[in-house]
């Protein structure tokens, strides 16, 4: 007889679970909520008919970058990475961007004066990716696989963002970092914001930042292709209540975040273990929309056209004082803007000659203020005219996005806050086992966190079945 299993949530990290334990034999089954598979990892058409749109992620330097997808014949269920030019554009105020190429040789040569630091800061870990990611993307350790890699990534792991930009003499460099920085939904002054920056920055150089032709879909239509050839089963439109509902696996998995695990199992758990889950903290939510656009959008630096990427806003005391103003539980006037623009580099996203965007910024956790006069002004301020393209637009708040999806928690895009205390232990010191034997989180609750690389998966499935043997 088989072992069963099932996996509780179609996101990357419930496939990538589904996947390992499909690969060492066990009977799985998955059972995702929602219509579609994919979670944060869906294209949809949420505006025009023939205008595809990310739902959730849309840029995939982690899901390049990553060493278990990097395992996985993903290219053979369709999954083709499009790189744009340039992986990522900060348009300035006056009419120019800062442009972050891919070669690193002609990064360091683009950034002038700041080349040599930019290079020093991030050459050692662009030159050994593979080795990095492998020890980046997984619980931290004190007896890493590359110890001395690891000594001199540890050297500016727990530093600020601004501690980091403050080696660059260029604002210019000064207001990139702040936009790579700004991804970790940390102030610019935190512990850890300026290893987040560092983490956006040498997968640019590493492995790009790409989109999937077709959209986030085709990453999870990859993943749920490589599942099935293993005979793993996926249920959509299967949202799973309590788990009495799961009496046939010996093995539970759940890609969901700590409160919908304690709501659905936590008569299974100790007194402790419970008091520890409800302490798991969420962290900012976004405010999210999606544009049918009639042209390409009209950048005043017309740079912005060759990235994917574009950061919007401005300089890094300016970035750093949204992202603080929305730690502090208030709302920036004056947003930091992530947009994203995938039709200029994939056609199949809308109809000919037309093109869409993503964009998103932080806000406060389940915010319901309207953020889009203030989104729509950042764009404005760097592409005068954009509001005359707009065909359509799709408005997420954060409570919309937990609608589609039950794992963004009052907005949280990264599956709970990645502060110091929740990146060492993530949700708990147990970290994927919970202390009910043969129940398991394997979210981006878990580590190592946030972003579509499926090694919270990979790494929460690898504990489970050493608990077999
Ligand atoms: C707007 C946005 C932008 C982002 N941008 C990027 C980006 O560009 N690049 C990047 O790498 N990452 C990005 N991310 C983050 C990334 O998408 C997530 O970190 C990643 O999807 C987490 O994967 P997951 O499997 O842990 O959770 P999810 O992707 O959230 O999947 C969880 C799944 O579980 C299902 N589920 C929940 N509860 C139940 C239940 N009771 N029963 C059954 N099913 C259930 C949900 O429906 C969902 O399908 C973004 C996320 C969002 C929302």
């Amino acid at each position: 007889m088989k072992r069963r299993a099932c996996i509780i949530g179609a996101g990357p990290n419930g496939l990538a679970a589904a996947i390992v334990l499909a690969q060492a034999s066990l009977e799985i089954d998955v059972f995702e909520a929602e219509p579609t598979a994919g979670g944060a990892a869906r294209t949809l058409e949420l505006t025009l008919p023939g205008f595809r749109h990310d739902f959730g992620s849309a840029v995939y330097p982690l899901g390049a970058g990553s060493p278990f997808f990097m395992s996985l014949p993903l290219s053979e269920h369709g999954l083709e990475w499009i790189h744009s030019p340039a992986p990522v554009a900060h348009p300035l105020d006056d009419g120019t961007a800062v442009v972050l190429e891919r070669e690193l040789a002609e990064a360091k040569r683009s950034l002038g004066e700041d080349g040599k630091v930019w290079g020093d800061l991030v050459q050692p870990f662009v030159d050994r990716w593979w080795d990095f990611a492998s020890d980046v993307l997984r619980p931290v350790s004190l007896i890493p696989k590359h110890p001395v890699l690891m000594a001199r990534f540890g050297v500016n792991a727990l530093r600020s963002a601004r501690t980091i930009a403050s080696r660059f003499r260029n604002e210019r460099t000064r207001a990139l970092f702040a936009g790579l920085a700004a991804h970790s939904s940390l102030g610019l002054d935190e512990a850890l914001s300026g290893a987040f920056g560092m983490l956006m920055a040498i997968p640019a150089h590493a492995v790009g930042w790409p989109i999937p032709r077709g959209g986030a879909q085709s990453l999870t239509e990859a993943l749920c292709g490589h599942l099935g050839k293993l005979g793993g089963k996926i249920s959509t439109s299967s949202r799973l209540e309590h788990i009495e509902q799961l009496s046939d696996y010996e093995l539970q998995m759940f890609d969901v975040t700590p409160r919908q695990l304690l709501a659905m199992a936590g008569e299974r758990f100790t007194q402790r273990f419970k008091l520890e889950l409800r302490r798991f903290r969420y962290g900012p939510g976004v405010f999210k929309v999606d544009y049918a656009l009639s042209n390409p959008i009209p950048w005043r630096a017309s740079e912005c056209l060759r990235a994917a990427t574009v950061h919007l806003g401005g300089s890094f005391e300016e970035v750093a004082a949204s992202e603080r103003a929305v730690r502090a539980g208030s709302h920036s006037e004056r947003p930091f803007v992530l947009l994203v623009q995938p039709s200029l580099f994939d056609p199949s996203r809308a109809p000919a000659g037309k093109h869409t965007a993503w964009v998103y910024c932080h806000v406060p956790n389940g915010s319901t203020r309207d953020m889009l006069p203030m989104v729509e002004s950042q764009i404005e301020r760097f592409a005068p005219g954009f509001s005359d393209c707009v065909l359509a637009r799709r408005v997420f708040s954060p409570a919309d996005m937990e609608t589609k999806d039950a794992n963004l928690v009052g907005g949280d895009i990264g599956g709970g806050a990645l502060d110091v205390r929740q990146f060492l232990f993530r949700p708990t010191r147990r970290r994927y086992a919970t202390s009910a034997p043969g129940i398991y989180l394997c979210s981006s609750s878990t580590p190592p966190g946030g972003g579509v690389h499926g090694m919270c998966g990979f790494h929460a499935a690898g504990a489970a079945l050493a608990s077999f043997s």
